[in-house]
């Protein structure tokens, strides 16, 4: 077979496919993987490193799983893939009647898609269908939280923060939403009302041309790796109701246990009109999503006209993905996933409580198998990355963050050896910004 990871496969590479968030014209370094098992990624040159990233939240069983990996080959000598127009499979039913089943009362009707962003986009079409069909067009705009990250299509970056989003570049073309300060207080500190205070006057302000609001329960991933207070959850949940707004809550990264609970908002007590589901769905195999909601929000929908819910992507419900999603669900729900996790989470505050009050660090935090080192100063991305490589680890810093959640199936050895990777470069690299 020919060797693509050579030295002439790494420079097409470079000349011509981009990466994520990358210049074609000066692009970082790329590593190339050349096979990947259990929780380590084995480089090219058969150097093996210790995966802190769930390859983005996704992989929470590890790569090439035997369990997931027969449950494709099953389905792939059934088809592959058929249309979802017109026709329909077993795997697409049996996720479907398994998510109905985890997913909180009443969130009962579902639309499986291809990628997180694009279930954003269906999300937020059946808030503005739900309103045109009950004659409320005029609510059409949405109200989010800064520090906010929903993906990368055009809906959904007008609710990713306005600063650290795209929303400079595209003034203009983005649809204007309403945004109030990022939540407060932290998971673990102590609530008060008037945290809940700016959101509440934009609700009360703007409730007549809102369909929805928008928000990653507990957790906000790439808009800044913070975790807000459930009280904040809570008390939104309770303004959209008495408000008339829907709520959207984006599960994409929290779901499938990594908050502690299996879906976030179970956490905080919270039920939303509209979930979305993506990332570790599938275990981290294949790309896919799903949007939950309610008989209520469907019918409303189904009341206007010949009343479709307007969207059909030519890959929905890919019965190989459906068939891997099944199979990575059943395996978490067999293990003691909520131990497990807990062990994590206990490891990773004891592992990372070294960077706490060192100089150029601004916070150390934890939650369920999320573990952050915030730094004062942006990292220098590049150098921070190889020296990753060189201590075994594989962790991919970004802005002034420092952060791993790792497989579920890491061991407890590994896991130490990815914080004190962390802990000794983000030592090295507090002391060289010095
Ligand atoms: C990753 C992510 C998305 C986007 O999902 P893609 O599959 O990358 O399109 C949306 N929302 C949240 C919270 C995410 O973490």
């Amino acid at each position: 077979m020919r060797d693509f990871l050579g030295h002439e496969g790494l420079a097409f590479d470079r000349t011509h496919i981009w990466h994520p968030y990358t210049s074609l014209k000066d692009p970082m370094p790329v590593y190339p993987v050349a096979s990947a098992r259990g929780v380590r990624l084995i480089l090219a040159d058969g150097r093996e490193l210790i995966d802190g990233m769930s390859s983005w939240w996704a992989a929470i069983h590890g790569y090439n799983h035997p369990v997931l990996n027969r449950a494709i080959q099953d389905q792939l000598e059934k088809m592959s893939h058929v249309m979802f127009g017109g026709l329909t499979h077993g795997p697409a039913i049996e996720l479907a009647r398994l998510l109905i089943s985890l997913a909180p009362e009443p969130l009962d009707k579902i639309f499986f898609c291809d990628s997180g962003s694009v279930s954003v986009e269906a999300a937020i079409k059946m808030a503005l269908q739900y309103w045109q069909a009950l004659g409320r067009p005029e609510k059409h705009r949405l109200l989010t939280v800064r520090s906010g990250y929903h993906g990368d299509t055009f809906g959904a970056m007008s609710v990713c923060d306005p600063v650290g989003g795209m929303h400079d570049r595209f003034a203009g073309i983005l649809s204007k939403q309403y945004f109030a300060d990022a939540p407060t207080p932290g998971f673990y500190d102590d609530w008060e009302e008037n945290h809940i205070q700016g959101f509440k006057k934009l609700i009360e302000t703007h409730h007549d041309e809102l369909a929805a609001v928008i928000l990653e329960p507990l957790v906000q991933g790439a808009g800044g790796m913070r975790f807000y207070h459930p009280d904040y959850l809570r008390r939104v949940r309770e303004l959209t109701a008495e408000q008339n707004v829907l709520l959207i809550l984006d599960e994409i990264a929290t779901g499938f246990g990594r908050s502690g609970s299996l879906f976030a908002c179970k956490r905080a007590g919270v039920v939303p009109d509209i979930m979305c589901l993506g990332k570790a769905l599938t275990g981290g195999y294949m790309t896919l999503a799903a949007v939950l909601t309610t008989g209520a929000v469907s019918e409303g929908i189904g009341s206007d006209g010949e009343g479709v819910f307007m969207h059909g992507p030519t890959y929905m419900a890919n019965p190989l993905a459906c068939a891997v999603a099944v199979s990575s669900i059943g395996l978490l729900l067999s293990m003691p996933w909520r131990e497990r996790i807990a062990e994590i989470e206990a490891a990773l505050r004891q592992g990372l409580a070294p960077c706490r009050g060192l100089k150029g660090i601004n916070d150390v935090r934890v939650l369920g198998a999320i573990g952050v080192v915030e730094m004062e100063k942006p990292v220098h991305m590049r150098r921070m990355q190889a020296r990753f490589v060189d201590e075994g680890v594989w962790l991919r810093p970004f802005g002034k963050l420092v952060y791993t959640m790792p497989p579920y199936v890491i061991s407890p050895e590994d896991l130490e050896q990815l914080t004190r990777a962390m802990v000794r470069v983000v030592r090295e690299e507090a002391r060289d910004a010095e």
